[in-house]
């Protein structure tokens, strides 16, 4: 039986943030009654008893925005349109201010497993500048609230790069953070995204140079190995046994479907994406979709998101590629972007940082 896994996009949320361009729009009660019906329709669409789905990811958006029964509802029809593993890793994002101790009781009974909080930094100051609803004071009781509500595996969101911040700011936010009962750390670097409030000449100019970035990339990264949490791909770094399952399949073009506005699949050998638009969703029988890819994981996608990981590319499953991938290697070893055992070829810490430029040099040059 092939696996699958399930991407729930929920594209509510309460307050937009000065820096982001994923698909959202405001809550309200109509629209997200609407959105859940539509969810449900879809998931019965697809339906698969010949799929055994072992992950599940509410993003969004804000997924803590919908009630448990909501989500619960959304669950059990997966339940009953394919066979979900007993050990599925069920994620959900999660915005701080959403987070009360009898929610997270609720959420954690009706089987989700995992919750990525959308904490971002540690700094009052800095999550006042990204246009957070949230304080640091507010994010802490929330994961402290998820490890007593019985959520043992937990993972936040650090942006690094924000406007003003230095080593210092940076080193705080981590200690803090690290600080809590989590397990797993995603890190992004903050990209000026078209068309946000950050689009601006004000924020660019107090945004840190290239080079301070990859310093302070580097620095996180150190940090975060130092207590503990090991950099398993470019922006992603884990407690052991932590990885995240469902992003995993992501960067290994194992299947996935992608039900909601916005979302995105690699399933049944195509890419697709639906439409950004709630209300087209909410009004077809069957989620309006555009294939952006007829033949996905080729050689140059599947060599390009392998390389993400820290477990790099196999070599022997590329064999007709290998003797030219050696050939390219020194020049990245000596630079200290790559490394290889002859088996296998996976970037460090400094590759991760140019990763475009040293992946697009060993794949397409
Ligand atoms: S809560 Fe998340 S998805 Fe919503 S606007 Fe903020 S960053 Fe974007």
């Amino acid at each position: 039986m092939n696996s699958l896994g399930i991407y729930i996009h929920v594209p509510f949320c309460g307050k937009k943030c000065a820096y982001c361009d994923f698909y959202s729009v405001a809550w309200t009660k109509a629209a997200a009654e609407g959105y859940i019906a539509a969810v449900l329709r879809n998931i019965r669409h697809y339906s698969d008893k010949s799929r055994y789905v072992d992950t599940i990811y509410f993003g969004g958006g804000t997924p803590s925005l919908l009630t448990a029964e909501q989500l619960r509802a959304i669950l059990e029809c997966i339940r009953s349109s394919f066979v979900v593993s007993a050990d599925a890793e069920i994620t959900m994002e999660a915005n701080p201010c959403t987070l009360t101790a009898q929610k997270l009781s609720e959420l954690h009974g009706i089987g989700i497993n995992r919750l990525s909080v959308g904490v971002q930094s540690m700094s009052d100051a800095e999550l006042k500048v990204l246009g957070r609803v949230h304080s640091a004071g507010r994010a802490e009781q929330a994961v402290l609230e998820a490890a007593e509500a019985g959520f043992d595996n937990i993972s936040c969101d650090l942006m690094i790069a924000l406007p003003d911040q230095d080593k210092e700011s940076l080193r705080f936010s981590i200690e803090r953070m690290t600080a809590l009962p989590v397990q797993h750390i995603s890190a992004y670097i903050l990209k000026t995204e078209n068309g946000t409030p950050f689009d601006c000449e004000e924020i660019r100019s107090r945004l840190p140079d290239e080079d301070s970035t990859a310093e302070l990339y580097l620095e996180m990264a150190g940090l975060l190995e130092e207590r503990g949490f090991m950099q398993y791909e470019v922006s992603n770094f884990a407690k052991k046994g932590y990885e995240s399952r469902h992003n995993t399949r992501y960067w290994k073009c194992s299947d996935y479907l992608g039900i909601g506005p916005a979302a995105h699949s690699c399933y049944k050998g195509r890419r697709f994406a639906v439409e950004r638009d709630l209300e087209g969703f909410i009004n077809s029988e069957v989620q309006q979709i555009t294939v952006t890819d007829e033949s996905p994981c080729g050689f140059e996608e599947y060599a390009m998101l392998r390389l993400r990981l820290k477990e790099g590319l196999l070599l022997g499953d590329v064999p007709e590629h290998r003797e030219e991938i050696m050939k390219k290697l020194p020049p990245l070893i000596k630079s200290g972007y790559a490394e290889t055992d002859g088996e296998r070829v996976w970037l460090t810490p400094k590759g991760f940082l140019m990763s475009n430029s040293v992946i697009g040099y060993l794949i397409f040059e």
